[in-house]
């Protein structure tokens, strides 16, 4: 069945390992919208050895943020695109207060905003669970214990300090990230009125 097409922009924010991209399918595939992940457009870069792909490497395997120059360069191609005007589902983006400011930019030149923003907030323990589980389903390098750990911490000094840009607006959601994956579902078809 094709979903319905419904224009909204919307922000999945979290923690690494949250379940950021398992609800960013979910509504993409209800909504026809599309799914942003900085993380799937750069691990692109990567597999097409691109000039980016070249320099970002390290850093993502080491579980480093990549420089906010490179990502805002992806971004920006994604937002000025037309056929995907409104109907913009970020999945690990904003990163960081640079990127957040970025985003509010490229969104009021093109006449856009931001709808939603869903915070999937969940535990570090609960996290370590699912990722292990990913680990072996996706077969992601970044994902070892260690790798986790570094970016749960640059989560916390950095990300996590960009809820302060979205949480005093009313389209602010908190969702408990520790539900099951149908619940959190249901949750935000019923703030998104779907
Ligand atoms: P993800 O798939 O969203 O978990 O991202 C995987 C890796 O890509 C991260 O650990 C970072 O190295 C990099 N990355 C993804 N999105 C961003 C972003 N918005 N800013 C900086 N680095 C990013």
């Amino acid at each position: 069945m094709v979903g319905r097409l419904i224009k909204v922009n919307v922000i999945l924010f979290g923690p690494p390992g949250a379940g950021k991209g398992t609800q960013a399918k979910h509504l993409v595939r209800q909504l026809n919208n599309f799914q942003i992940s900085t993380g799937d457009m750069l691990r692109n870069e990567i597999q097409n050895n691109t000039e980016i792909g070249k320099k970002i490497v390290e850093d993502m395997s080491d579980g480093r943020f990549v420089s906010d120059q490179i990502v805002n360069s992806l971004i920006e191609k994604v937002i000025f695109d037309p056929g995907m005007k409104n109907k913009l589902i970020f999945d690990g983006y904003p990163r960081s207060l640079i990127q957040a400011k970025n985003l509010e930019k490229l969104l009021n030149k093109t006449n856009q905003k931001i709808d939603a923003v869903f915070f999937l907030n969940v535990n570090k323990e609960t996290i370590i669970k699912r990722i292990e589980q990913r680990k072996t389903i996706e077969n992601r390098s970044d994902d070892d214990l260690n790798t986790f750990v570094k970016r749960y911490d640059k989560y916390m000094k950095t990300t996590k300090p960009v809820l302060d840009f979205y949480s005093k607006n009313s389209n602010f959601y908190e969702l408990d990230g520790g539900s099951k994956i149908e619940e959190i579902t249901a949750k935000i078809n019923t703030f998104l009125n779907v």
